[in-house]
């Protein structure tokens, strides 16, 4: 159904709300460290060899409003690659670049309900890539970045990316390297696309690219003030410059709900409800559309993938900062005298 037509020259009217005081936020992000920081379940994530290296104790935890105030406590500014949440971003520029209709029919917006490199779920459907958080719709989607060339998407990735973050992010090169080395499964996932039509440029350039975009290097102060970004209508709140269009924020933030937490979304949703993305190095970041973004960096993942210490600091901080989407109380009305 093509629900898009329905309300063509239909203005988007916007009713969100705002985080509470600055004082209180404060006071609430370094409770949501404290909180957490004695969890030590969970694992680091190996099959790119060099991730396994991290310190497992690591822990960030950043508000950044959409006033472009920042909170943030522990290892915040400790950078790591920034993996599959550069899937998020690099998805909402290619909406700007392409529009929703044609990006919808391209790449999709469905959850697969397999693993993010699942090679099954490409062949189930028929080639279409389906979900763009997942590696065969993150490739698709990368291969539609604009420029001539593989270097020239890579950098409009990378500047893209930057513009996000209010700072210039730069590549890993010891991730690039290693991830470049072990990842088959990446390259045949394109080299499958590409036999259906999915990928029309050269799939080991489209893996390339991706593979880079994984490796930035960024911090959990940069993923709060990239996700604030896609709270804020599209320009950050700190820089003041505008990087994507408020469509394009919500269309992202639509995808993320339902696809970025890998096969747990359903559940980040029911217990958290907030559109996230995280990705293997132990990023997540969770946005509050109109009020700001949670980053979050703590590199022990459960099974599913997503850092434990990061999902647990932002159920808390989703709570006590009254930003799930779905949370209502019973509206009271307020007394009027009876005119007499
Ligand atoms: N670079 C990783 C990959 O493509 C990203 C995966 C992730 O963060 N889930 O396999």
């Amino acid at each position: 159904m093509d629900l898009a037509t329905d309300v063509d020259g239909v203005e988007q009217e916007v009713a969100t709300g705002a985080l509470p005081g600055w004082d209180q936020v404060e006071r609430l992000v370094h409770a949501a460290h404290e909180r957490c920081r004695a969890h030590d379940g969970g694992q680091v994530a190996d099959y790119i060899p060099v991730l396994a290296e991290v310190d497992p104790g690591l822990f960030g935890v950043v508000v950044a409003d959409s006033g472009g105030e920042v909170h943030a406590v522990g290892d915040a500014d400790v950078e790591f690659s920034v993996q599959s949440i550069s899937k998020a971003f690099v998805y909402a520029l290619v909406c700007e670049a392409y529009g929703h209709q044609e990006v919808l029919e391209r790449v999709g917006v469905n959850n697969t309900g397999l693993a993010f490199n699942s090679v099954m779920a490409v062949e189930l459907n028929d080639g279409h890539p389906r979900n763009p958080m997942v590696n065969a719709g993150a490739l698709a989607t990368t291969a539609l970045m604009p420029g001539a060339t593989p270097a020239e998407q890579w950098e409009n990735v990378r500047t893209g990316l930057s513009r996000f973050a209010g700072r210039q992010l730069e590549l890993d090169g010891v991730v690039y390297r290693s991830e470049a080395e072990t990842n088959m499964r990446n390259k045949a996932i394109a080299r499958l696309l590409e036999s259906y039509g999915r990928i029309r440029t050269d799939p080991l350039e489209v893996v390339d690219v991706y593979t880079r975009q994984c490796a930035l290097r960024v911090s959990a102060r940069d993923l709060a003030v990239m996700g604030a970004t896609l709270a804020d209508g599209g320009v950050n709140p700190v820089t003041g410059e505008r990087v994507v269009s408020a469509q394009v924020c919500r269309d992202t933030l639509a995808v993320l709900a339902s696809t970025g937490m890998y096969e747990s979304s359903g559940e980040w949703l029911f217990e958290i409800g907030l559109p996230a993305k995280s990705g293997v190095s132990g990023g997540i970041v969770a946005v509050a559309p109109g009020k700001g973004a949670i980053g979050t960096f703590s590199p022990l993942l459960d099974p599913a993938g997503n850092s434990v210490r990061g999902q647990r600091a932002t159920a808390y901080l989703s709570r006590a900062l009254g930003l799930n989407l779905f949370a209502s109380s019973v509206h009271v009305p307020e007394r009027t005298e009876p005119s007499a």
